[in-house]
C-alpha cells in the first residue's frame, strides 16, 4: 500500500480504474506567484461535500494535508502548478472520509489476522466445534486456544463439557461475538484457579452448576472473563502493532478515514503504545481517537489522578506507559485522547426482563460519571438495553445537576432500543447516541423479542428530536465492518431473513451519510477538522466506484472505495 501521496508516481495513479492523473498543469493556467500551489487536485467529479448546504462541487485542491479550495474547475485552476498532481475523476463520486464512531482495532485485527479462531459466520454448534478442533490439532499441547465470535444469544449455548470434547489438553476460551461473555473448558478454568468456591468479581458472574456445584464454563462480563484472560498469552509490542495496523488498513480500503476506538484496557498488552508508535512513525493510515475502558471506580480514580492530576508514575503499574507517553508527547496525546469509556451493562439489561444485570452498583456508576464529567472529559458509555440507557441517563442528569457543563457530548454506545419516553431525556441532556443500523441486518433475526417493538435503533425518531447521532460498526463484536452496509441499512432496515424493522424509522442516504461523516466527527469533537469537504478542513476524502445518491438503494451496500485519501495522502487505492 502506498502512503506517500505526493511522491506517488504517475503510473500508480493510473492504476485506479476510471481515474486519470493529468499530471502537471494540463489545461490549467499557470499558478500566480502569490497563490499557494496545490499538491493534489481532484477535478471533474461529483464531490459530495456534506457541508451545511449539502453542496455538490466538481473539484477540490489540497495542500499540506488540508483542503485549500472547493468549487468548479475554474475556482481551483489558479492553485494548480507544475508540481500539482491532478486526478481527473471522470465524473466519479467523492465523499468526505467516513468516520467509524465505535470500533476496537486491536481485537478486530486479531480476529482478522488469525490470532483468534474466528467463529462468526459459523451457524451451528458442530461447525464451531470443528473450527476449534482444527485449531487444537495444530496447537502444541498445553498452549492456549482463544476464539472469538459465538453468535448464538443463549447463555447456555456452550459449556465446559462441550469444549472438553474438543480438547482437554489445551486451555480454551471461546468468547461471544459481543465480547460480553464467554465459555471456558476445564483446563482453562483450572489454569485460572476457578472452582466451586470462586467468587465472581463485582459486576460479573462465574456460573455454577446448581447440582454438581462446579463452574459450567460460562463467564459473564469482562471482570469474570479477565479471571481467565490474565493467564492467557498477550501480544508482544510488535504483534499489538501488527493487529492495529491490519485492522486500520482494512478500514482504509473501505473508505474509512477515522476511527473511534472506545474500548481497550490501558495496560498489557501495550495497545496504546502501539497506537502512539504507529502514528508517530507515519505508518497509521487513518486517524484514531481513543476512549480507554475503566472497569471500576478504584482503577478509574487512580488512573485519572496519575494521568491528569499528579502525573506520578506508580512503579510497575499497568498504566505507567501511557503516563510516560503523555509526558513525552503531549500534543499527540491530546490529539488522540477521546475520553473515558465505561459500561453499564454487558448482557443487555432490559426493563422487566430477568437476564441482564448491571456492571456497577448505581453509586459506583454515578461516582465514575461525576469524576470524569467534572474534570471536563467526555464519557463514552456502553448501554445496550433500555434499562441500562435509563440508568446512565440518571447518572448524567445527576452529574449535570451538580456540575452544570455545556457541550459535554457524553455518548451512549449502542442503545439498541431505548424507551421512546427516554428519547426526550437524551435530547435534553445533550447526549450523543453512537448507533449501528447494520446490527439490524446481521443480528435482527436473532432479536426475536425486539421484533414488533417500536423504537429499535430508531434513527428517524432521533433525528426528529434533534439528537446528535454517530455510526460505528463495532468490530470485532459485529461481524461486518464495511461502512457502506450501515449507509444502506439506515434506509433498508431489513434482516438477513428479510424481516423489516419498522420502516417509519428509515432515513435517507443523505441523512445516513451525514451521520457517518459529520455526525461521527461531532461525537468526537472533530467536526471543525473533519467530516466534510470544506476549505481549511483536513483533506480526508474517498473516491467511490458508484454514486450513493443515484444508484438503486439496494446497491448502496456494494459500493466500493477506489481511492482513500487521509490528510492529502493516498492511503488506499483499488488495484
Ligand atoms: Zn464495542
Amino acid at each position: 500500500m502506498k502512503t506517500t501521496g505526493r511522491k506517488m508516481n504517475r503510473r500508480d495513479f493510473l492504476k485506479v480504474s476510471g481515474l486519470v492523473t493529468v499530471g502537471a498543469i494540463t489545461g490549467f493556467r499557470r499558478v500566480e506567484a502569490s497563490i499557494p500551489t496545490a499538491e493534489l487536485a481532484l477535478t471533474n467529479g461529483k464531490i459530495i461535500t456534506v457541508d451545511s448546504r449539502d453542496s455538490i462541487v466538481e473539484a477540490a485542491a489540497i495542500r499540506s494535508g488540508k483542503i485549500i479550495v472547493v468549487g468548479n474547475r475554474e475556482a481551483i485552476s489558479k492553485y494548480i502548478g507544475n508540481e500539482t498532481k491532478v486526478i481527473d475523476l471522470r465524473g466519479k463520486t467523492v465523499t468526505p472520509g467516513l468516520i467509524d464512531s465505535h470500533a476496537h482495532l486491536p481485537p478486530f485485527g486479531q480476529r482478522e489476522n488469525g490470532w483468534f479462531v474466528k467463529l462468526q459466520g459459523l451457524n451451528s454448534k458442530e461447525e464451531i466445534m470443528e473450527a476449534l478442533a482444527q485449531k487444537a490439532r495444530k496447537t502444541p499441547k498445553g498452549d492456549w486456544i482463544s476464539a472469538w465470535g459465538v453468535e448464538d444469544l443463549s447463555l447456555s449455548y456452550l459449556d465446559k463439557d462441550d469444549l472438553d470434547r474438543v480438547t482437554k489438553e489445551h486451555p480454551m476460551l471461546a468468547v461471544h461475538t459481543t465480547g460480553q461473555w464467554g465459555f471456558a473448558n476445564s483446563l482453562a478454568l483450572r489454569r485460572a484457579g476457578i472452582g466451586r468456591d470462586t467468587m465472581a468479581p463485582p459486576g460479573s458472574k462465574v456460573e455454577m452448576n446448581p447440582f454438581k456445584k462446579e463452574p459450567t464454563g460460562l463467564l459473564l462480563h469482562y471482570p469474570a472473563l479477565d479471571l481467565i484472560r490474565k493467564h492467557m498469552p498477550v501480544p508482544d509490542d510488535e504483534q499489538a502493532k501488527d493487529a492495529i495496523l491490519f485492522a486500520a488498513n482494512l478500514y482504509a480500503a473501505e473508505g474509512v478515514t477515522a476511527v473511534h476506538d472506545n474500548f481497550f484496557m490501558l495496560g498489557t498488552p501495550y495497545f496504546h503504545r502501539g497506537y502512539f508508535e504507529l502514528i508517530q512513525s507515519g505508518k497509521m493510515p487513518i486517524r484514531i481517537k481513543i476512549w480507554p475502558y475503566f472497569p471500576n471506580f478504584e482503577i478509574a480514580s487512580k488512573v485519572f489522578k496519575a494521568l491528569f492530576e499528579s502525573g506520578e508514575l506508580p512503579p510497575a503499574s499497568r498504566i505507567k506507559e501511557i503516563i510516560l507517553l503523555r509526558k513525552e508527547s503531549p500534543g499527540l496525546f491530546a490529539s488522540i485522547w477521546g475520553g473515558f469509556k465505561i459500561a453499564v451493562d454487558g448482557v443487555p439489561l432490559w426493563h422487566g426482563r430477568q437476564q441482564g444485570f448491571p456492571m456497577h452498583k448505581t453509586e459506583e456508576l454515578l461516582a465514575m460519571m461525576k469524576l470524569f464529567h467534572r474534570a471536563d472529559h467526555q464519557v463514552s458509555i456502553h448501554a445496550s438495553g433500555d434499562q441500562a440507557v435509563d440508568l446512565i441517563l440518571d447518572a448524567i442528569e445527576a452529574a449535570l445537576r451538580e456540575y452544570p457543563r455545556k457541550d459535554h457530548r457524553h455518548r451512549i454506545e449502542h442503545a439498541i432500543s431505548p424507551r421512546l419516553s427516554s428519547l426526550e431525556r437524551i435530547r435534553k441532556l445533550g447526549v450523543v447516541v453512537s448507533t449501528h443500523p447494520q446490527f439490524l441486518f446481521a443480528w435482527g433475526d436473532k432479536w426475536g423479542g425486539l421484533k414488533n417493538r417500536t423504537g429499535v435503533i430508531p434513527l428517524k425518531s432521533y433525528i426528529k428530536r434533534g439528537i446528535p447521532l454517530a455510526i460505528g460498526a463495532d468490530p470485532p463484536a459485529f461481524p461486518i465492518y464495511q461502512p457502506q452496509v450501515a449507509l444502506w441499512e439506515a434506509g433498508a432496515r431489513i434482516t438477513q431473513k428479510g424481516y423489516h424493522f419498522e420502516p417509519a424509522e428509515s432515513i435517507s442516504i443523505h441523512e445516513a451519510l451525514r451521520i457517518q461523516t459529520m455526525g461521527s466527527a461531532y461525537s468526537g469533537f472533530q467536526e471543525k477538522e473533519i467530516g466534510s469537504i470544506e476549505k481549511e478542513k483536513l483533506a480526508d476524502m474517498v473516491v467511490w466506484n458508484q454514486d450513493f445518491y443515484t444508484i438503486p438503494k439496494d446497491q448502496i451496500k456494494d459500493v466500493k472505495a477506489l481511492l482513500t485519501i487521509v490528510g492529502g495522502k493516498i492511503v488506499y487505492e483499488k488495484q
